[in-house]
Parts: C-alpha cells; structure tokens; sequence
C-alpha cells in the first residue's frame, strides 16, 4: 500500500494575510505530522517563498506543491516557472495536468507528460491530473479517456515511476459539489492501478492514487475507504483549515 498522501490544492485563492493565517490553522492541528498520511499545500506560484519560508520557519511538517510547472527547463519562455526553479523554495511536488489548466491554457496530454518529466528532472515528484468530462461519462467513455491520459504519460521513455503521484480528478465533480460516489472512483482507481501494473508492479503497489472532486469533510472517509484511493487532491475544502484537517484525520 502506497502512503497515504492529502494535497490542499489552493488553486488562484488567497493573499499574503490569509495564506499566513490558513498556515497557523493547518499547523496548530498538524503539529508534527501524521505518521501515516503526508499532507502538502499548493499555493499560487507568486506565494511559494512566502510559504516555503512560512514552513521552515515554524518547522512545519507540511511539504510543499506548485500547481503547475513548465515543459522546459530554461530560456526565453516569458511567464513560465521551471521545475528546478520551485525545488530552490523546498517545493517536493509539482501538479501537472490539472483539467483548469487542459481547459483554460489548452494542454494537450504530449506537454503534460513533458511536465511531469521536467518537474522530476528537477527532483520533484509529479502529481499526475486525470479525468473525464461529464459528455465523456455520460457516453460510457470514462475508463478510455483516463486509460488514454495515463497511457500518454507512462510512455515517455523518461519518466520515473518512483516519483509519480496519480491523481483521479473528474471534471463534472470539480467545484461542482457534485462527488463521485465511492463505487465509480474506485472502478477507475482500480482501472489506473492496473494500468499501472501492466507497466510495472512496483510502480502499481507504490504509487499514491488520489481522489479529487468536491472531497469534503463529510464524504471524505468513505471515498477513502476505497481499496484503491490512497489519499486526496483537495480544492475548496482545502481553503478552511478544519475542513482540510478533517479530510487529513479521515486518511490516517
Ligand atoms: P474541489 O475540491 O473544489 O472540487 O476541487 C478539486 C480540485 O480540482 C483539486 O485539484
């Protein structure tokens, strides 16, 4: 079993005030740490340092993710972030492939496998974002389309299967309100672990697999009973700290 792994997605939320104070709500209850579960925050890009500081300072046991990085490692790419850039600030995990950022900045699966394989060139581990739209579920076509987003990933001869989080995210039940129920995250954990095993058994048994989509305190415990979902991507419920804390203590 892979360790369980909550990631507090921020997203484009917060400010120098209220990222500070979220830190000392989270930390207060996080204290040293969780042996059993690895909690990390994502916070926007221009707040890294701010973070990165905040947790070295207080000696925080939470880790640090960015939500996104660039394909390239250096040069004349105006607005983009290298991966070897945010490993400077202590970050240790780069979400790739998030389906705001498939939709809204038009990536396509062959530069998101690019990112994962610059975020781990840089030394972090990647956190993976797959998912189906609601046209795609309601066609039947939800194990293809995440079988077709892994696939594109797993065959860049470059990546490292020991530093990759996957993280199950499907568009209807971002933001929405809208979960899916414990048994349709599951059919599609168990499809990703298996397609993760026909790569390599290893990487199948060690790989973390997240759930991400409306997770809240309140239906955290049971999507996290699910065989295989070993943790969560959280997005609106990671902005309140005793609401990310619930999540966090219904993993452990
Ligand atoms: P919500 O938890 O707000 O639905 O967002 C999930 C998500 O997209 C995390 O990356």
């Amino acid at each position: 079993m892979p360790r369980k792994l909550v990631v507090g997605n921020w997203k484009m939320n917060g400010s120098l005030a209220a990222n500070e104070a979220l830190l000392g709500a989270i930390h207060a209850q996080l204290g040293a740490g969780s042996a059993a579960v690895s909690v990390a925050v994502a916070p926007p890009l221009v707040y890294v340092p701010q973070v990165s500081q905040w947790l070295a300072a207080h000696g925080s046991a939470l880790a640090l993710a960015v939500q996104d990085v660039s394909n390239q490692s250096v040069g004349a790419y105006t607005g983009d972030v290298a991966a070897v850039m945010a490993a400077e600030f202590g970050v240790t995990y780069a979400i790739v492939g998030h389906s705001e950022r498939r939709k809204y900045q038009a990536e396509d699966d062959a530069r998101i496998a690019q990112k994962a394989v610059a975020a781990q060139a840089a030394g972090l581990t990647a956190i993976v974002c797959l998912g189906e739209t609601l046209e795609q579920r309601d066609a039947g076509a939800a194990l293809q389309v995440v079988h077709a987003q892994l696939a594109a990933v797993l065959k860049h001869v470059d990546l490292d299967l020991t530093r990759l989080v996957v993280a199950y995210e499907p568009v209807w039940a971002i933001g929405t309100g809208r979960t899916a129920t414990p048994e349709q995250a599951q059919e599609i954990h168990a499809a990703i672990r298996a397609q993760l095993r026909a790569q390599s058994p290893q990487a199948a048994e060690q790989t973390p697999l997240l759930y991400g989509g409306s997770m809240n305190a309140g239906n955290a415990a049971e999507l996290l009973a699910q065989a295989d979902i070993d943790g969560g991507l959280i997005g609106g419920a990671a902005l309140k700290a005793p609401d990310f804390m619930a999540i966090v203590q219904a993993a452990e």
